[in-house]
């Protein structure tokens, strides 16, 4: 018991706090050691690197590492190839001391995405994420949206997405799309998919914002029938209010003023005993919905309520 909480028991290697390997591992010099492993470029430079760095950072370096060799005899080798020399030595830059210059990301965010990618080091990838949504354009977002399909990168995906269904008139013009549309069919169905759902649930808005403002409509003209058949308004108002005593507008005149004229209206209207016209059918509509929702019938001045 004693024994796991004495201090010499643990190494060296181990007295950062485990919790947050990140964060103190950029504190964490260069071992003392001779690098012993090499990186091997696609234009054949070979970048020395230590082994217990690059393992405790990437598991797939890990797993390389610890695999096997056939040959004993050859240094421990691992190609990094299929992106420029530099992209790698930037991205062995980051295993080192998880900082990446915005120079670097500039020039070689695509790779290092893919690097972080096939070597699983997700706090490079959320960099690189980040980086590139900042840097999209009409002219490189085809690219960045298939590299992000790729690399499983879901928030710069969607960034993507909608870059192009906001610009797709533009975006078709591009190399990128032209490519897309001869090399990759699927995605470019994905695309098109996007963009008609898109179109559905601006149309979903739409229609409730429609329907916000009709019941907004409703609403108002239900207070201003009540206004009117209680305190009166401009030129309609209760038997018991003087018209003369309200002659100023209310706060909502404009909804109020068409009321008052379809009252006026319906009080005269001859064709309303037989169903009505258009307009007696409307103020038949607002009495009943009225009455429907009136909370105060016994007092309620409003005719035809309950
Ligand atoms: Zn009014
Ligand atoms: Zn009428
Ligand atoms: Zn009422």
């Amino acid at each position: 018991m004693e024994d796991s909480h004495n201090p010499s028991t643990i190494t060296a290697d181990v007295h950062v706090n485990p919790t947050n390997a990140t964060t103190t591992f950029t504190k964490q010099t260069v071992p003392d050691s001779e690098p012993d492993v090499q990186i091997l470029t696609s234009s054949g430079r070979r970048i020395p690197a230590h082994a217990s760095i690059l393992g405790s950072v990437s598991p797939v370096l890990e797993n390389i590492i610890d695999r096997p060799r056939k040959h004993r005899s050859s240094g421990k080798l691992i190609p990094i190839l299929g992106v420029p020399c530099d992209a790698v030595s930037s991205f062995v830059g980051f295993l080192y001391s998880s900082r990446c210059t915005e120079e670097h990301m500039e020039k070689y965010g695509i790779h290092l995405l893919a690097l972080s990618h096939v070597y699983l080091v997700p706090q490079l990838k959320q960099r690189c994420t980040k980086a590139l949504g900042e840097r999209l354009t009409i002219e490189n977002v085809v690219d960045v949206l298939q590299l992000a399909r790729l690399c499983d990168a879901p928030d710069l995906y969607l960034k993507c997405m909608k870059l192009v269904t906001s610009r797709f008139k533009a975006v078709e013009q591009t190399e990128g799309w032209k490519f897309l549309q001869d090399h990759d069919p699927s995605l470019e169905l994905q695309i098109l998919q996007f963009m008609d759902e898109d179109e559905s649930r601006r149309k979903r808005r739409r229609r409730h914002r429609e329907e916000q403002s009709l019941y907004m409509q409703l609403s108002e003209a239900m207070e201003c029938l009540e206004h009117i058949c209680t305190e009166g308004c401009t030129s309609v108002g209760p038997y018991d209010v003087e018209p003369s005593k309200k002659k100023v507008p209310c706060s909502k005149f404009s909804t109020c003023q068409g009321l008052q004229l379809l009252i006026k209206h319906f009080a005269v209207c001859k064709k309303r005993v037989n169903g009505g016209c258009l307009r007696c059918k409307r103020m038949w509509q607002l009495l009943r919905l009225h009455s429907s929702i009136c909370d105060q019938p016994d007092s309620c001045k409003v005719p035809l309520c309950r």
